[in-house]
């Protein structure tokens, strides 16, 4: 009896200690949670073309983002995070796969997909147990690119999309019902969902009350109602009583230069305007808010997510973890610069620019290098290569070591090389060599990127003008560019284009046939002069360029495409071959990962013709379902009645 009284008492006397000792051990349990894998939950946000300053935590003026505010208010804000590339693709490949463009390979987008040699998050945390979504927003995204690789659900499918001249794309409303019907489905399981929003990119056109409450900047508008839509999906996670032991993290892709250094949108230079991101880890429980200000990467999201989710990252990674700074660091030791990249100056004729971040410098590789001192100078209008020479050469020998260090074998990294397409086209004569992936090379006596911005400026305007089918002022802004630069390839290409839209035939051979003669070898040229005469009836003559253009460059789809269209459909059966087109076809959906409509439907065309009417039926049906329902609705009717035929064993030609 004595013995349990004092028992009692005991444990009554301890009770306080007890109590006590117990929330210390829930307490680390639950910081082990976070750091031994317990980290049940990833809700992992990215806002396209999202500048860090526009943020209300950033430092706007005005409330944008009072939901990431609070998530900031409870995580880890990093004040000095930074993209890799400020284009869409890129940018994201890096986000998921954690490594730079070098290794990646994705340097713009629509031009490169994501090789499946890269593993992305979700494929590192599948085998972990988790069920994994994308719900992405704009057609950059298309599955097509790659960057689906291991993701149970990749939604890229825009049933009540809009077009705009850059692709189709969807509103926040609607990529955040889809992410959170999923969440709900598979809220008891381990899951992973990436959302990407892609509202404050161009047009911007924010929805009321945003577009008033913002009225004069509507970029901040579309930024606000981005916000909006994120306090929707913390609101879910609570609801679902899931919010506590989710890791969220929000993170721009790229900025918007809105104007700074002659810069309308981005993609064409990497400073802070269009590489500076918001970047915010909240973890799972709650903690005090921690401003980190040591500058870090987008690559560094992976590692870290691994760490917390206690998966071993792949050897290809080379983001850091910021693990670290959650545990109180200040400082991290960096086994490579924060970089970034772009590539589009090259569409010039000018170097691309590569820079580095170290501390409060950015050190920018070009013909006329940049070094800039971010925290005295954050407008990045006094360039100090000259005089910090020295910091300027220790930044670009860690940029050039990293970029050697980064860049794979190049038969490594690119879309099957090796397959048995690939070999054929060899046989058929349309495959030289392998083209060379890879490393930059730099040219000190090639233009700088900074004397060609009003080329660029010019030249997209062009292409948005053809797309609004605006051809007179397309036009004239082509005359403007010939009257600077007289020899610019891709404007006599444009002007091709423009002539050929308003059924001018003459002007346009005229001007593709100029720009071949200042550049022989330019495959562009080539594939869009067979697309002129193809569309006016000259099917051999196209057939010839089409090969032309293949032999020069053989890894354009639309070029194979083409041309398969033509060997499987063409009216006149002397221009049809079959077998060569099933070839040309295959190796179209190869480059797209068999996920493009209009190469799936010319691929089914091409069976047809070769009398393989089950494969036909089945591509067709691939195709239907792949066509998006914005842009793609006639072609969706076309293929319909195309499936008809090749059910009833015909094949499908063009009439005369
Ligand atoms: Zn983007």
């Amino acid at each position: 009896m004595n013995k349990q009284v004092s028992e009692r008492q005991w444990f009554s006397r301890r009770k306080g200690v007890l109590a006590a000792v117990i929330l210390v051990v829930v307490a680390l349990l639950t910081w082990r949670g976070v750091s031994a894998g317990k980290v049940r939950h990833i809700v992992f946000i990215s806002l396209d073309t999202c500048r860090a300053d526009y943020l209300s935590c950033y430092g706007f003026g005005k409330n944008t983002t009072p939901n990431i505010d609070r998530l900031a208010d409870e995580g880890i804000l990093f004040a000095n995070a930074y993209s890799t590339v400020p284009l869409t693709m890129p940018a994201h490949s890096s986000m998921l796969t954690g490594t730079i463009p070098p290794r990646h390979g994705v340097r713009n987008n629509h031009e490169n997909s994501l090789a499946k040699s890269n593993v992305t998050l979700a494929e590192m945390l599948g085998p972990e147990g988790f069920v994994s979504a994308a719900v992405v927003s704009s057609s950059v995204l298309g599955a097509k690119f790659g960057l689906g690789q291991g993701f149970d659900m990749y939604n890229d499918r825009f049933e009540n999309g809009r077009s705009r001249w850059h692709g189709s794309e969807r509103i926040a409303a609607e990529t955040t019902r889809i992410g959170l019907e999923w969440l709900e489905l598979n809220k008891g399981r381990k899951c992973f969902l990436f959302l990407h929003y892609y509202d404050p990119h161009r047009n911007f056109e924010p929805p009321e009350p945003f577009k008033t409450r913002f009225a004069g900047n509507s970029y901040a508008g579309e930024i606000a109602y981005t916000d909006h839509h994120i306090g929707k999906v913390v609101e879910k996670l609570k609801q679902l009583g899931i919010y506590d032991s989710s890791l969220i993290i929000v993170a721009g892709d790229h900025g918007e230069m809105l104007g700074e250094h002659g810069e309308e949108s981005h993609g064409y230079y990497i400073y802070s305007g269009a590489v500076k991101v918001p970047l915010i880890f909240k973890l799972p429980g709650r903690r005090k808010a921690v401003q980190i200000e040591e500058p870090v990467s987008l690559i560094d999201i992976v590692r870290t997510v691994c760490n917390l989710t206690g998966v071993e990252a792949p050897s290809a990674v080379q983001g850091e973890d910021l693990g670290r700074f959650f545990r109180g660091g200040k400082t991290i030791e960096r086994q490579n610069s924060v970089y970034c990249e772009t590539w589009l100056p090259e569409a010039y004729q000018a170097n691309n620019l590569q820079g580095v971040i170290s501390g409060q410098w950015q050190y920018i590789r070009s013909s006329r290098e940049e070094l800039y001192n971010l925290a005295e100078d954050p407008a990045q209008s006094k360039n100090l290569a000259v005089e910090q020479r020295h910091q300027a050469r220790t930044l670009r020998d860690s940029l050039e070591r990293f970029v050697e260090d980064s860049v794979r074998d190049a038969n490594e990294a690119n879309f099957g090389m090796n397959s048995r397409a690939m070999q054929q086209l060899k046989a058929l004569g349309y495959v030289s060599g392998a083209g060379d992936e890879g490393m930059v090379e730099f040219d000190p006596d090639l233009p700088d990127a900074k004397d060609l911005i009003e080329l660029h400026v010019a030249g997209r305007l062009v292409a948005r003008s053809i797309y609004e089918k605006k051809h007179k002022m397309a036009e004239s802004v082509c005359m403007e560019i010939f009257s600077r630069w007289p020899n610019h390839v891709e404007t006599y290409i444009q002007m091709g284009k423009i002539a050929s839209a308003v059924k001018d035939y003459g002007r346009a051979v005229e001007y593709l046939e100029k720009g071949l003669l200042i550049e022989p070898e330019n495959s562009k040229a080539h594939t869009e002069y067979a697309v002129v005469l193809a569309s006016h009836g000259h099917i051999g003559q196209a057939i010839e360029r089409y090969e032309r253009s293949l032999r020069i460059e053989p890894d354009q789809s639309l070029a194979l495409n083409n041309l398969a269209w033509i060997k499987a459909t063409a009216a006149d059966p002397v221009y049809r071959d079959p077998k060569e087109a099933v070839v040309l076809a295959v190796r179209a959906c190869e480059l797209t990962g068999f996920t493009d409509s209009s190469v799936l439907d010319t691929l089914a065309c091409a069976y047809a013709a070769a009398g393989r009417f089950g494969e036909a039926v089945d591509v067709a049906q691939q195709a239907i379902r792949r066509a998006d329902p914005v842009e793609h609705q006639q072609a969706i009717l076309r293929i319909q009645k195309r499936l008809q035929l090749f059910k009833a064993h015909s094949p499908y030609h063009e009439e005369q």
